[in-house]
């Protein structure tokens, strides 16, 4: 069983729907897993808004236009009547819930069941497509397997069970069709799998399922060693480990969601990332194994505030770092990185939501600085301890760029640091002379099965 997740672009419109259908393995089951069309979240979060603020004439009028264009699809995908005519009831009866919610009275609840419609169009609506051609499609609604506990992580007993239940349920169908990001939390409410959760759907379902592989279709060509956006002459990444996978997504390469690896990774699934606009291209595999080493890709995180601690106190003393960590704890705030000297600590952060009541906590014992607008970046690849030199290859092109902290040697697969955000596109670009200048992995020519 083969596991095909379709991002926003890729299932856009009319047109691009009836090519993913194309796009389909025939000869083996598949699960194929859908984001909403491009812009719907977005435009569902507003409405959302809108309602929470109590403008809902705004939210009423952002609604129609969403289910407008949600009708035009209908009417486009499909080639008979009577599909149009479903199609379009169908599009109607969820905006039908939308408009009750709206006048209902509106929370936060509401606020996740109405996002939750944009996946729920875009999957119904390509079943049906599916139906139409005949082909021998059945529709798995993700409300119905997809859960997290209490913690917000996914209760994989949970969903492999029921998962496995609603496949047998439909034996006669080699294609399942079923919606990306939306779930049920521990209390059965309508909840999601946060913003570009898709990606983990595909990694929690291939890893339900044990699929052979997984596959995240988006409309790029696989993953670039280096920002597109802001470096010239990028290339595609033809081999990934899953460790080097990990270490860009979660650092700032927009491609994947950075929790999609670990499901896939336990259970040694392969995860191939392909382009819907470029299909022949053969994209970017990510697998245990690492094709070569040194440098391949750079990647970089914007919004992150850097908080320096120090304290006389800390000199020789243990115990230290074990209150500070405690406060960021408390405050369920991630640390990404962290470098300490003998009397300070500086530490990064990339969600600021409790920075005031972390920095009180912690200036209680120490004293606390705190910088705003910084960006980390990453520089991913396999440097083994005993290959010399890469340090410097990496901070002989940054000589112009101020380095406000350095981390390497916490796994061998980055070596990353923090700038102000300023520096952010004069670090990338003078970076990308790693890929020419050094006798470095060239990500191009590299073999896919070496
Ligand atoms: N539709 C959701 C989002 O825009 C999930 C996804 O596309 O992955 O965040
Ligand atoms: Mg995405």
């Amino acid at each position: 069983m083969k596991v095909l997740k379709f991002g926003g672009t890729s299932v856009g419109s009319a047109e691009r729907l009836r090519r993913v259908g194309t796009l389909l393995p025939a000869n083996e089951p598949i699960i194929v897993i859908l984001s909403a069309m491009s812009g719907t979240t977005n435009a569902l979060l507003e409405i959302s808004e809108l309602a929470i603020s109590g403008k809902m004439l705004d939210a009423i009028e952002k609604t129609k236009q969403l289910e407008d264009k949600h009708l035009k699809t209908a009417d486009e995908l499909f080639e008979t009547k009577i599909y149009r005519k479903r199609g379009e009831e169908f599009v109607s009866n969820l905006f039908q819930r939308v408009l009750h919610k709206l006048i209902d009275g509106f929370g936060q609840a509401e606020s996740k069941e109405v996002v939750a419609i944009g996946e729920q169009l875009s999957a119904g609506l390509f079943h049906m497509l599916l139906t139409e051609q005949g082909k021998r499609a059945a529709y798995i609604p993700a409300l119905e397997y997809m859960r997290v506990d209490k913690d917000a992580e996914p209760d994989f007993f949970y969903i492999e069970q029921n998962l496995k239940r609603l496949l047998h349920a439909n034996p006669f169908a080699n294609i399942y069709v079923t919606e990306g990001f939306i779930c049920r939390n521990s209390l059965g409410q309508i909840d999601n799998l946060g913003r570009g959760g898709s990606d983990y759907t595909a990694a929690i379902v291939g890893n339900a399922v044990h699929a052979s592989e997984v596959q995240i279709w988006t409309d790029i060509d696989g993953v670039h060693n280096n920002d597109p956006r802001y470096v010239d002459n990028t290339s595609p990444l033809r081999q990934l480990s899953y460790d080097e996978a990990a270490e860009l997504a979660y650092f700032g390469a927009k491609i994947l969601h950075p929790l999609t690896i670990q499901p896939c990774r336990v259970k040694n699934i392969p995860v191939i990332l392909k382009n819907t606009l470029n299909p022949s291209d053969e994209g970017t595999i990510i697998t245990s194994t690492s094709t070569t080493s040194g440098i391949k890709a750079i990647a970089a995180k914007d919004g992150i505030t850097a908080i320096n601690i120090r304290s006389s106190r800390m000199l020789l003393a243990h115990g230290f770092l074990k209150k500070i960590f405690e406060v960021f704890d408390t405050y369920k705030t991630a640390v990404d990185m962290i470098t300490t000297s003998e009397v300070s600590v500086s530490l990064t952060i990339d969600n600021a939501t409790h920075l005031n009541e972390i920095v009180n906590a912690i200036e209680r014992f120490a004293q606390v600085e705190v910088e705003r607008n910084q960006t980390i970046v990453c520089v991913v690849g396999d440097f083994l301890a005993t290959h010399k030199g890469y340090a410097a290859k990496v901070f002989d092109c940054l000589r112009e760029v101020p380095i406000r902290m350095i981390s390497y040697g916490g796994s061998k697969n980055n070596i990353t640091f923090l700038v102000d955000s300023h520096y952010k596109v004069q670090a990338l670009k003078m970076l990308q002379q790693l890929f020419h200048n050094f006798s470095v992995s060239k990500p191009k020519h590299q073999p896919l099965d070496a």
